[in-house]
């Protein structure tokens, strides 16, 4: 793996002196073996990847702006970079030049209770977020990626989660931001209101952004009371659709799940023995996880019958409870490492939003796709939401078996694969990304199949925010 910067005049390493005294030497890192580390995401593309030629960790809003004055004077590309937990290629230094990581800007400004909103710095985990807000005795109910995630790098991405079909995606709770613009120029938007009507709302234009029109350094997040009673109902059905059927029936039930997932038994076998970890159900061929809140047993109890019912008049073979929270734990655990159980064979994941109404013809469609082009393409995803993560693999499905192709042969299907995939969901009314963002990896298709008035309009306000083109330059537009 190579840099690609090509210009000798404007390559920073020319600059490191000058970038050393404005964030302190022990904030620029240049050793090829540690900043190997900001060379890329967590997606699977091996094409990607480039290393920087400088990484820098400021300390201080201050420092963000002198450095970005001086890198827009000099004219060095910046890309900024959160917890690198992307699957869209966007914190890649596609030209070199500097990443800037808000690592160490990780304080917990503060949790104000009587506003009910935590004031953080964009460097600080989901995870420490959530425990922050717990501690105060409020919650983040959202849980919109993984937790090494970092703020500014969730609401960069506009990040949404298994829970967006009650709470929204992370743009419902993004109250105030500080942004550092490329010319150093630093905004305050927003604040610890919960309305504003005030002008046009430049807060919203930063929320997925991707990095590409200012660096978030601070966020002011909304929290809410403390959480309710969960409960995780696993059911199975012998049919993916019916399963997928069943879930605008639910919401019509007047019931509205903190989440609805749907997946089939394949992947959730092959995670369980990735994790040595064993999955409630084992009848069937997909399984909705439905997880149910409220305020207490006797609802929860209620709302669990109603649900049962819906579900065994639609097909559902059996209603598994996970009432402990240990039991949920497990599940959710199995849940969230579908992906990383089968990384090694996914070339690329989808992550394309529909009606919720569509999702089972889409889902159906891609079935079809997947015996028309022989490669396995699972399925799974935010049934609640209509958020459906269809992955491109290298191998197809013989019996029980993944069988790996040949390079040059996976390569041409999942070209194919991905063209009838997107079609199919674009006709329904679908867009490309519904959390994951476009980065670099989703950008031909995103120029392919947006309006080009829209296009106009977002290069011309690019073009405002970053007239030299120097913040990660190459993602979501060229
Ligand atoms: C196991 C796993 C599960 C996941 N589950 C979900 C999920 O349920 N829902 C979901 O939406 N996503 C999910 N993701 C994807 C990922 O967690 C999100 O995209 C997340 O928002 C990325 O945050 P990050 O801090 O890691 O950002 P990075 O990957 O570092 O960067 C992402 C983008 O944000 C920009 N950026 C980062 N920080 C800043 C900043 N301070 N200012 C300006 N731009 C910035 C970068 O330039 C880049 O374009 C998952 C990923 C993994 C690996």
């Amino acid at each position: 793996m190579s840099s690609t910067f090509k210009s000798e005049k404007k390559s920073a390493l020319n600059y490191l002196n000058q970038i050393k005294e404005i964030v302190g030497p022990e904030n620029v890192l240049i050793d090829p073996e540690r900043i190997i580390d900001y060379s890329h995401d967590e997606s699977t593309q091996t094409e990607w990847p480039r290393l920087p030629e400088v990484v820098v960790t400021p300390t201080s809003t201050q420092e963000v702006a002198s450095l970005m004055k001086f890198a827009f004077e000099a004219e060095i590309p910046v890309t900024p970079r959160g917890g690198g937990t992307g699957l869209s290629g966007g914190c890649i230094p596609l030209k070199g030049g500097i990443v800037l990581s808000l690592e160490k800007m990780n304080r917990i400004l503060q949790v104000d209770l009587a506003n009910q909103m935590a004031s953080v710095e964009a460097g600080v985990t989901l995870g420490e977020l959530i425990q922050a807000a717990e501690e105060a005795g409020l919650a983040f109910p959202p849980h919109p990626g993984d937790e090494s995630a970092q703020i500014g790098g969730l609401i960069a991405t506009n990040a949404g989660g298994s829970r967006a079909v009650k709470y929204g995606g992370i743009r419902n709770y993004v109250r105030g931001l500080e942004v550092v613009l490329p010319s150093g120029e630093i905004l305050h938007l927003g604040g610890k209101i919960v309305k504003s009507s005030s002008g046009y709302n430049l807060m919203h234009l930063f929320i997925g952004s991707e990095g590409t029109l200012g660096i978030i350094t601070q966020a002011i997040i909304q929290l809410l009371p403390a959480p309710a009673l969960c409960r995780s109902l696993v059911i199975p059905y012998d049919d993916l659709e019916k399963a997928i059927e069943t879930v605008p029936a639910i919401i019509q039930a007047k019931i509205l799940p903190l989440a609805i997932e749907f997946m089939e038994k394949d992947v959730i076998n092959i995670t369980e023995e990735y994790l040595k970890k064993t999955w409630p159900s084992r009848i069937g061929q997909t399984d909705l996880l439905i997880i149910l809140e409220a305020s207490d047993e006797d609802e929860l109890d209620r709302l669990s019958q109603k649900v049962a019912d819906v579900c065994l008049n639609r097909g559902a073979l059996d209603i598994l409870v996970a009432d402990t929270s240990s039991k949920q734990q497990q599940i959710l655990e199995i849940r969230s490492k579908i992906y990383e159980a089968i990384k090694p064979v996914t070339v690329e994941i989808l992550d394309i939003a529909l009606p919720r109404s569509e999702i089972s013809a889409h889902v159906r469609r891609v079935k079809e796709i997947e015996s028309e082009v022989s490669l396995w393409l699972p399925t799974f995803g935010h049934a609640g939401d209509g958020n459906v993560h269809t992955h491109i693999t290298k191998v197809y499905r013989q019996g029980n078996q993944l069988v790996q192709l040949e390079e040059s042969i996976w390569k041409e299907k999942a070209a194919r694969v991905k063209k009838m995939i997107y079609e199919d969901g674009l006709s329904r009314g679908g867009v490309l990304s519904g959390e994951h963002g476009i980065g670099v990896i989703k950008k031909a298709e995103f120029l392919q199949f947006t309006e080009t008035a829209q296009l106009e309009f977002m290069r011309q306000i690019k073009k405002i925010f970053d007239p030299k083109g120097i913040l990660n330059p190459g993602k979501i537009l060229d």
